[in-house]
């Protein structure tokens, strides 16, 4: 069975607009750029079928350069969406109201060059507004459907009172050059514009506030879970020396005690040891929980992660052997280096190793890999196990979470070490994955970056 662990949690950006992000803009302005060449392809297709194959009487030549002209521009907007990535969402808003204005001002050509108002396609301006509507806020919706208006109706008043040239659409009627129908036409195109112009708004301002109502939460939830993270540090800290004083006072007592000690007071003795062994890990497990997730350059460094898994494994060497176990370790020639923060990377192998040991079974095995795929390293870390079940496969990565097999094994284990490890990888800008089956074993892969990169956070 196989889990993906990948998606982190990352905050919602404050309010602002219906984009959580300058790239969320991106994606639909991507599909708007298709829309485009379906509009260029329509339009040069059209006439060439239409004005050259059936030679209808169309303002050929006008409408083959104009949609030359869309096809430029749009491969522009393309090459641009493709090459340049999205980082700052005020500035493609005011592209995208460029490219708007540019589309208005092409359909009203268009339209000029095939009849005006005889042309039933004049409500394509329909769409655009409704496009505004998907980008813009309330305001800027009706600029972009005033602005539909006001070029519309200077086309076909400019036509009638002969300011343009009139192209007549050879399919359409005479009623298009009386007065009364092309006064009912504009009035219905500007009760239709203004309606979608105003049920759009609506639309999104309910989305928008949806939206600002989970950025609200996403940041209450995210002060509560630092007040839970500063209550764990502090706790940490001040918790720390006391039990290792505690630890160290209790040796020396039995070492200066020696023979002399009775054996119910040296049990005692040991079992306290053993306990305050116990409550150090917990306190270590709870310090690393506690550690800052976010990355910062300068404590990144190159780090040789041949020389780091060996010392990991020869420092659990005595622990496998203790319980019985082969460990065996595979690593890449040449070695492997990764710019990462090394504590962290040591936590996570630790913690692995640590595990497959403590949750194998007596003669079991424990094989460690380092594998370079070029542009990532991969860290398997296999045993035999008692497995864990695909319905606790997710949960294993939760705070304190323990199986009930894993605690009939053992009472040493917090339930931390693997949401450390997840915590740390995701902080390294990696993922980890588990396969595992019930009795026979489990797999951890972690996969990290060649170089661990701060997380870019979006604008808005
Ligand atoms: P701990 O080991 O201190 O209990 P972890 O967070 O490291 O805490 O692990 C959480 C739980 O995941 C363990 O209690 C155990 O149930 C399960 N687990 C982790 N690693 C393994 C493994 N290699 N094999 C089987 N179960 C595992």
């Amino acid at each position: 069975m196989r889990c993906d662990l990948r998606k982190p949690t990352e905050p919602i950006p404050a309010a602002s607009s219906q984009f959580v992000s300058a790239a969320s803009l991106r994606t639909r302005l991507v599909w708007f750029d298709k829309l485009r060449w379906g509009a260029a392809a329509g339009v040069l297709g059209i006439t060439l079928i239409a004005g050259l194959g059936l030679k209808a009487p169309l303002e050929t030549r006008g409408l083959l350069l104009t949609g030359a002209v869309l096809v430029i521009l749009n491969t522009v907007y393309t090459v641009r969406n493709w090459r340049f990535p999205a980082v700052d969402l005020g500035i493609e808003l005011r592209l995208v109201k460029v490219q708007m204005v540019g589309d208005l001002l092409t359909l009203t050509i268009l339209l000029n060059l095939s009849g005006g108002v005889e042309n039933p396609l004049l409500f394509l301006y329909i769409i655009h507004v409704i496009i505004a509507s998907l980008l813009f806020k309330g305001r800027e919706i009706f600029q972009i459907a005033w602005l539909a208006i006001i070029l519309f109706t200077a086309e076909v008043l400019g036509e009638y009172l002969g300011i343009l040239p009139h192209h007549h659409l050879p399919v359409a009627g005479a009623a298009g050059h009386q007065l009364p129908f092309i006064l009912m036409t504009l009035g219905s195109f500007w009760l239709v514009i203004l309606f979608s112009a105003y049920i759009g708004a609506l639309i999104m301002k309910h989305n928008r506030a949806i939206k600002d109502e989970l950025v609200a939460r996403q940041a209450d939830l995210l002060g509560e879970d630092r007040a839970k993270t500063d209550f764990f540090r502090f706790v940490t800290h001040e918790i720390k020396n006391p039990v290792n004083t505690a630890q160290s006072g209790v040796e020396t007592a039995l070492e200066l005690g020696g023979e002399d000690l009775s054996p119910s007071v040296r049990d005692v003795l040991e079992r306290s040891v053993s306990r305050l062994k116990q409550a150090t890990v917990i306190v270590r497990d709870l310090a690393d929980l506690t550690r800052g997730g976010i990355l910062k350059e300068e404590n990144l460094a190159l780090v040789d992660c041949n020389q780091l898994v060996a010392g990991v494994v020869d420092a659990h060497k005595d622990a496998a052997a203790r319980a019985g176990l082969t460990m065996s370790m595979l690593l890449p020639d040449p070695p492997v280096t990764l710019t990462t923060i090394e504590s962290m990377l040591e936590t996570i192998v630790t913690n692995l190793v640590g595990n497959a040991i403590r949750y194998n079974r007596e003669g079991g095995r424990v094989s460690v890999r380092l594998v370079d795929t070029g542009k990532r390293v991969r860290l398997v870390v296999e045993d035999e196990g008692i497995g864990i079940p695909r319905d606790e496969q997710q949960a294993i990565f939760d705070e304190f979470y323990r199986s009930t097999a894993a605690r009939d094994k053992t009472n040493l284990g917090t339930g931390l070490g693997l949401s450390i490890v997840k915590k740390f990888v995701t902080a390294l800008g990696g993922f980890i994955e588990v396969e595992s089956a019930v009795g026979k074993g489990s797999t951890f892969t972690v996969t990290l970056p060649r170089k661990s990169r701060r997380k870019r956070r979006p604008m808005f």
